[in-house]
Formats: structure tokens, C-alpha cells, sequence
């Protein structure tokens, strides 16, 4: 089953979203070699409490921080801890909050300093995979549809997407109903896409070969083959009259 929106439950969601949106940008500039992981998660922890939100990572199933932080060859999950980051690592970091009972949920691969022409070239795609996913977010499309788009931009950049981990549906909790949004599949299969679902889009992509491997902290997953890994996520709403994207900023003008 996939559960819908109101309009209104949906403008809440937004207003989560954005928060967590600016979140991001406010880690952008603190993402440089130097810095620890564990000092990133806890600005981001401040940020969200400052805004009246709750870190929804933070427990979660006993997960020990309010953001995932996965460097180069980690693709999700990543503990936080006090290992400074080093030019030309990628690191990823994943959020989310909940506001007024409602959940957002987003990711983005940050370089570090200057990171080299392969790095580059898969954070490109990366990001290119999630807008050709979330332009499928559309009523009368197909779960299906998305993972399609995804796939074709990932494997035409001649990088792999991750199968062991999904999207996933997205509300008043985290990860709620049965159906997953896989990052992989077929055009035209899967569930009929209608007005009023919200998904978290989150392509996780590989350099190498797109099998994972679970560390011995029962978190951490990396490339199987030791190869980096990108990962940019949304939450995104299905309108009549297309996809929202609920986890981006807002302008900070309104267009002329
Ligand atoms: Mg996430
Ligand atoms: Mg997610």
C-alpha cells in the first residue's frame, strides 16, 4: 500500500523539508579537510534543535548520532567520529528531522577541498540519476518508472547503482508502508504513482560495482570492491501537476 497527503499535510512536510534543506547549506562551508565527522553531526544536531525539530536519525533502531556521515568507499550508514577529513575525500551525509510530527529526509555528498576528476565525475551523476528520478514523480507513472530513470543515467555514466538499499515512502514516520522506491528496475512495473504520495528518493552510486558490504559495527555499509560511493537524496510529493521537491530551500528572493 502507499499512503497519501493532503495538500495540507503536504505544505507541513515542505516546511520540514526546508528546514532541513537550509541545514545543508549550513554544512556546506564546514565541510573542508580538518573537520571530523563527529563535530559535523553535531552542528547538525544544534541546527535542528534550534529550529524546534527533532534529529530523527538519533536512536533509530540504535543509531548513535543524528547524521549519517559515509566518506569515499562508505556508502551508507557511516558512523560519526573524530577522524579528520582530508582533501580530496568525498564525504556523504545523510539527515533527517521531524517537525510538528512530520518527517524529512535528504542526503548529499559534499567534496572535500579538491577531489579529483573521477570523484567529480560521479557526484555529477549521481545528482543527474536523482533529477531523472524524481522526474518520473508523476501521477499515472510507475514505481518502476523511477528506478528505470535512475538506472539509465548512473549506468550511461558507466558507474553502478546500489540494489540492497531502496527509497522508501515518507511521513508522519521515516520509512512507512510496504513499498520500497528502488533506484534500479523496470519502466512500466511496480504500483500506479497518484497525487498525495511522498517518497524519499535516494540513488546510492558506485564507481565500481554496485555490491555492498556490511561492517562489523552492524552499520556501516561500503563498496564490496572498495571503490566510492555518492549519495544524494529528496523527499519528494507527487502533485497533479508534477513532483515537488518538499527538501530544498526556499528562494531566497522571489524570481523577478
Ligand atoms: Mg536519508
Ligand atoms: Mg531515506
Amino acid at each position: 500500500m502507499i499512503i497519501k497527503k493532503t495538500i495540507e499535510q503536504i505544505d507541513k512536510m515542505k516546511t520540514a523539508g526546508q528546514v532541513l534543506a537550509g541545514i545543508f547549506q549550513a554544512l556546506g562551508p564546514q565541510i573542508a579537510p580538518g573537520i571530523s565527522t563527529r563535530e559535523i553531526n553535531d552542528l547538525a544536531e544544534r541546527l535542528i534543535r534550534e529550529h524546534g525539530a527533532v534529529p530523527s536519525f538519533l536512536g533509530y533502531r540504535g543509531f548513535p548520532a543524528s547524521i549519517c556521515a559515509s566518506p569515499n568507499s562508505e556508502i551508507v550508514h557511516g558512523i560519526p567520529n573524530d577522524a579528520p577529513l582530508v582533501e580530496g575525500d568525498i564525504l556523504s551525509v545523510d539527515c533527517g528531522l521531524i517537525l510538528d510530527g512530520w518527517h524529512a529526509d535528504s542526503a548529499y555528498t559534499y567534496p572535500v577541498g579538491q577531489i579529483d576528476e573521477e570523484a567529480a565525475r560521479l557526484l555529477e551523476a549521481t545528482v543527474r540519476s536523482l533529477r531523472a528520478g524524481i522526474e518520473q514523480c508523476r501521477p499515472g507513472n510507475r514505481v518502476g518508472d523511477i528506478g528505470a530513470a535512475v538506472q539509465r543515467v548512473v549506468e550511461d555514466a558507466g558507474f553502478s547503482v546500489v540494489r540492497e538499499y531502496a527509497g522508501h515512502q515518507i511521513g508522519r514516520q521515516m520509512h512507512e508502508g510496504d513499498v520500497q522506491i528502488p533506484n534500479y528496475g523496470t519502466a512500466g512495473r511496480g504500483p500506479v504513482l497518484e497525487a498525495g504520495m511522498v517518497f524519499a528518493l535516494e540513488p546510492m552510486v558506485n564507481a565500481g560495482d554496485w555490491r555492498t558490504k556490511l561492517l562489523d559495527d552492524n552499520w556501516t555499509v561500503v563498496t564490496e570492491d572498495g571503490s566510492l560511493s555518492a549519495h544524494f537524496e529528496h523527499t519528494v510529493a507527487i502533485t497533479p501537476a508534477g513532483p515537488m521537491i518538499l527538501t530544498q530551500p526556499l528562494p531566497e528572493r522571489a524570481p523577478a
